[in-house]
């Protein structure tokens, strides 16, 4: 894939970018370069492709609710994450004109990546791409966040067909809080990792 067009725009917007053929050489520059620190990751299945945890744990003290150290509560792990110099997470749909989407049920991911920590990676394979904004909406609600509720086993019309977002009102609804980047946020330093593989959802 050509990631000409989207890298140039999410410069404009303020973003750095970096372009990786595979999700391999995406975690080995990631590793070397987040090293002596404090990360928190996202609910990802990007994160969990690439091996983020394992392979940053090496260097630095990393907080995951998908992977509770010895005696870790769930809560603390959250905890952990928000408190974090470093947070990274995936996206639910990207727009090649720049914009930049995800969709959330805790708000724990939406939240982070807005303000507060020293550095955000976004980590995106190529599937989250869409031609624009309106298309990476609707990538986000209709593919994104029904694989997800699948995942999670909720009870949401989505989960039982996987087909499409129905904007359900069920207890088990996990797009709760939509966030868009327009442009990247004053006082966060992020980077977009784009990678030419299939990643997440
Ligand atoms: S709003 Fe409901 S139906 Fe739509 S994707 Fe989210 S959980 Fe599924």
């Amino acid at each position: 894939m050509d990631f000409s067009v989207i890298k140039s725009n999410l410069i404009k917007k303020g973003y750095a970018v970096s372009v990786f053929e595979t999700a391999e050489s995406a975690a080995e520059y990631m590793a070397e370069n987040i090293k002596n620190t404090t990360v928190g990751i996202g609910g990802s299945m990007t994160a969990r492709q690439l091996g983020l945890y394992e392979k940053l744990s090496e260097n630095n003290d990393v907080y995951w609710h998908w992977q509770l150290k010895e005696g870790q509560t769930s809560r603390q792990a959250y905890d952990g994450a928000r408190n974090a110099a470093v947070y990274i997470s995936s996206v639910n749909g990207i727009a090649e004109t720049g914009e930049i989407i995800n969709i959330d049920g805790s708000g724990n991911r939406v939240a982070e990546t807005i303000y507060g920590h020293e550095k955000i990676y976004l980590v995106v394979g190529k599937n989250k791409i869409a031609p624009d904004f309106e298309k990476a909406m609707w990538r986000a609600r209709n593919i994104a966040s029904p694989k997800n509720a699948q995942r999670i086993g909720v009870a949401t019309p989505c989960a039982a067909k996987g087909d499409k977002c129905y904007d359900c009102n069920s207890p088990g609804r996990i797009c709760k809080a939509f966030l868009v980047f327009s442009y990247k946020p004053n006082m966060t330093n992020c980077e977009v990792i784009l990678i030419n593989e299939e990643l997440g959802y």
